[in-house]
């Protein structure tokens, strides 16, 4: 992908240029971000933050597309990697405890194989060593394209659709909850609220991209 240059190692997706070109945000060390900001008033999070900047008909673009709609899972993990990077050099969010997928609806995850976000997360992994918790939130129902709804809708839609199965494993800890793509951040939002009345456990969230 890219510039399409031979100059790869195997799995490897991009060459090193066009990876240095991918527009990054900076958001991961600057607290008050614009990601931040968004979630202010909604849910208390610890720090959030999206690596890239999500632009159509870019290099992002064709990450997302390629890891959401061609099983092409060493898209999710170079994002991973590279936001791993950016995370493990981070103060901010060292004391992360456990990694945590934003919940696919299970009708979706079975089509695709696959949680986008799950892979991300190993991509994360990789590269920062964090345990990851993938059983711990279960997606429970069915909920139709939300792309036309208000906010106020979209959150009455959400309630109830995600359930902690585990709320012991996540006591007392920092969880970094991971999406591929951050745009109204309702989802994570409905998410996250599941996770506040677990005893002093701190949510942060992070995503591979924002969209403006
Ligand atoms: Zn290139």
């Amino acid at each position: 992908m890219g510039c399409g240059s031979d100059y790869l190692s195997l799995h490897q997706q991009i060459c090193s240029r066009c990876t240095h070109l991918l527009p990054e945000t900076g958001f991961f060390r600057q607290p008050n971000n614009p990601v931040e900001k968004a979630f202010f008033g909604r849910i208390r999070v610890e720090n959030a933050a999206a690596l890239y900047y999500f632009t159509k008909q870019s290099l992002i673009q064709e990450l997302m597309v390629q890891l959401k709609y061609h099983q092409n899972k060493h898209a999710g993990l170079f994002l991973g990697r590279m936001m791993g990077y950016a995370l493990r050099s981070e103060p901010r969010i060292a004391d992360v405890d456990l990694l945590l997928q934003l919940p696919l609806n299970p009708k979706k995850q079975f089509k695709r194989g696959y949680n986008q976000a799950e892979v991300i997360c190993e991509g994360i992994s990789d590269v920062w060593p964090k345990p990851m918790n993938s059983k711990a939130i279960q997606r429970e129902k069915f909920t139709d394209s939300q792309t036309t709804q208000s906010r106020l809708s979209r959150w009455t839609n959400m309630e109830g659709v995600f359930k902690v199965m585990h709320p012991d494993q996540l006591i007392n800890k920092h969880v970094l909850l991971v999406d591929d793509v951050i745009t109204t951040g309702a989802t994570l939002e409905a998410c996250g609220q599941t996770l506040m009345p677990i005893p002093d456990c701190r949510l942060s969230i992070a995503a591979s991209a924002y969209t403006l």
